[in-house]
């Protein structure tokens, strides 16, 4: 059988996370899950002239590696938004020979987790069982403080102090989800 994975000449990655991105919206996955993510790495000196900064896209567990579309022939998404030409699909036997071309470059061999294993996408509020919280607001109008005062009738000024509201109603919010 032949396995298929994904080249990475990370050299030329300027981590625009197009990647990323596209990915994620060609799979439809909710927030906080990805099919590859953009790695980083520095930057810090090595010496007076040299400095270490690498980014590098790594497959999750939720690349399938585009099987919809490899399936017509097409490539990956993610290769198809890369601008730099940084990723590359292909047969590993293929992409291997690669290697010995220049340096700097990675073989990932996405495992696919279906989304049967993975199962729905839940909040953990939610889950917790963290539904609803309620808050109970009592508001008593400040009879200490004249609001704009000198701009106003005496009269007007009293009456509006003598008034005092208070509010009983419960507010029901919902938790908000992740
Ligand atoms: S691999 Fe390509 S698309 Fe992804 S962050 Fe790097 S340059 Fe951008
Ligand atoms: S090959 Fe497809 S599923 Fe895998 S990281 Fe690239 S876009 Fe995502």
């Amino acid at each position: 059988m032949t396995v298929y994975g994904l080249l990475v000449d990370y050299e030329w990655c300027t981590g625009c996370q197009s990647c990323e991105v596209s990915c994620k919206e060609e799979h439809g996955y909710p927030v906080g899950k990805w099919g590859i993510r953009v790695l980083e790495d520095g930057p810090w000196e090595i010496d007076d002239t040299q400095a270490n900064w690498n980014k590098i896209p790594v497959p999750s567990d939720l690349c399938d590696l585009c099987a919809n579309r490899t399936a017509q022939g097409r490539q990956p998404i993610c290769v198809h938004h890369c601008l730099a030409d940084v990723l590359q699909y292909g047969p590993v036997e293929e992409l291997v020979k690669r290697f010995e071309e220049k340096p700097k470059q990675a073989l990932f061999v996405p495992q696919f987790k279906p989304k049967e294993a993975r199962g729905a996408f839940v909040s953990k509020n939610r889950a917790a069982g963290k539904v609803a919280s309620f808050a109970a607001v009592a508001v008593e109008a400040n009879t200490d403080f004249d609001i704009a005062g000198h701009r106003r009738p005496d009269e007007e000024v009293e009456a509006d102090m003598a008034v005092s509201v208070i509010l009983t109603d419960s507010i029901k919010t919902r938790s908000e989800d992740e």
